[in-house]
């Protein structure tokens, strides 16, 4: 594709970056057949392929609308697209790119504002977010039945985190909102990892990935979160810890690309690059560690959601699925695998419509089998899906 970016584009230090990727695409089409907003509203506009088109006019100094504003928002990361597309574009890294700009450029309306301000200055920050859900889980007995299947119940958990000191040590990520709406999920793989001979460390300090801000293409904010967690992380990364482990895939992603986020740092490039290169999900620890075969989950019958983030945005792919196998598993084959859930971070907010439609229709596959669980590997993907299912959904650790 040919471009023509605006002399202000030319001066940015991604300039170069925006410029090849537009160039990569040949605008072929074949990415819209896996793109869930295309496939529900049927507008080209809505589908990869159209939104690079208004991406390339955004840099080719066209005015900036609030329609291109709307296509852009509706749009879930879930970076099916990239998988799909023959010629490698990196759709997911443009489309920041251009939210950034557009963000400064159109005004929202006040609604709006007020509601990416309140999930901004609560959900990435764990204590906030904490006591938010505190509240909200008090409160919950009083709530009519339709809201009610919208807050999460916590369960109680027995794990202790292990007080091991094995000679391999990681860093487990906590993430913001994992430690109060699915706080079981990191001691049990404390308890994994511990077994395994490697001792999962916490970092007291650690804040938000940045992956909410940067999200919502508040550009800033993200910066500062990933630059905070490298200066926490790095003399870890120094005293050579071996690994970096996410276990909610949407976290997971957000720091494998740390790297190409800060490239431009001329102080935090290369440690970026380093942690980016450093960082794992659990799934891909474990399988590495070829855990002993069991038959321990002989006669259930699991339906996985393998997230966006996790099979898009990391490329892990049949990890989780092998594990269980081996661990005596039925795995039921589910229909469109490759498909977003609609939860994607705070989109099923923001986005409701198109965000239930795609979790009946995941539900619908995951379901048909009639599996005696349904089990995925990021929170939020857990708590959207928990919200209508009528099967227990859970991460996948808990069945180890
Ligand atoms: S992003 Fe890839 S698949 Fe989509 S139109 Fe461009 S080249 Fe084709
Ligand atoms: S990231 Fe997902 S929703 Fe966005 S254009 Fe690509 S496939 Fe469509």
């Amino acid at each position: 594709m040919q471009t023509k970016l605006t002399p202000l584009i030319q001066k940015r230090p991604d300039s170069a970056e925006i410029d090849s990727i537009l160039r990569s695409c040949v605008h072929c089409g074949f990415c819209n057949a896996t793109c869930p907003t295309y496939n529900v509203l049927g507008d080209e506009l809505d589908g990869p392929r159209g939104r690079i088109y208004l991406l390339k006019q955004l840099f080719e100094g066209s005015d900036i609308t609030r329609a291109t504003q709307s296509h852009l928002d509706r749009c879930l990361t879930c970076r099916a697209c990239e998988t799909t597309c023959p010629s490698g574009v990196r759709y997911g890294r443009l489309l920041d790119i251009g939210r950034g700009i557009v963000e400064l450029n159109v005004p929202r309306s006040i609604s709006a504002k007020i509601v990416r301000f309140f999930l901004r200055t609560v959900v990435p920050y764990r204590r906030r977010f904490k006591f938010l859900f505190f509240l909200v889980q008090t409160l919950r007995p009083l709530a009519p039945r339709k809201i009610k299947k919208w807050i999460p119940v916590v369960s109680s958990h027995s794990d202790r985190w292990p007080a091991s000191k094995h000679q391999r040590q990681v860093l487990l990520l906590e993430g913001c909102v994992q430690p109060a709406l699915a706080p079981a999920i990191n001691l049990k793989v404390a308890t994994v990892l511990d077994k395994l001979a490697i001792t999962p460390l916490k970092i007291k300090n650690e804040g938000c990935c940045g992956a909410l801000s940067h999200h919502l293409a508040a550009h800033q904010q993200s910066t500062d979160f990933i630059k905070r967690n490298i200066d926490q992380w790095w003399p870890y990364v120094e005293a050579g810890i071996e690994a970096i482990v996410s276990t909610a895939s949407g976290c997971g992603v957000m720091v494998k690309d740390y790297g190409d986020i800060m490239q431009y740092d001329a102080v935090y490039a290369e440690k970026a690059r380093r942690i980016a290169a450093l960082t794992c999900d659990i799934s891909e620890l474990i399988l590495a560690e070829k855990i002993p075969v069991s038959n321990s989950g002989q006669g259930t019958s699991v339906a996985f959601h393998n997230p966006c983030t996790l099979q898009h945005g990391q490329k892990v792919l049949n990890a989780v699925e092998t594990i269980l196998q081996r661990q005596g598993y039925q795995l039921l084959e589910t229909d469109g695998a490759q498909d977003c859930c609609g939860s994607a971070g705070v989109y099923s907010f923001l986005q409701r419509a198109i965000a239930q439609r795609l979790l009946a229709d995941k539900l619908f596959s995951l379901e048909v089998m009639k599996p005696d669980v349904i089990v995925t590997a990021n929170v939020g993907c857990q708590m959207h899906l928990q919200s209508a299912a009528r099967v227990p959904v859970i991460h996948w650790i808990d069945l180890l």
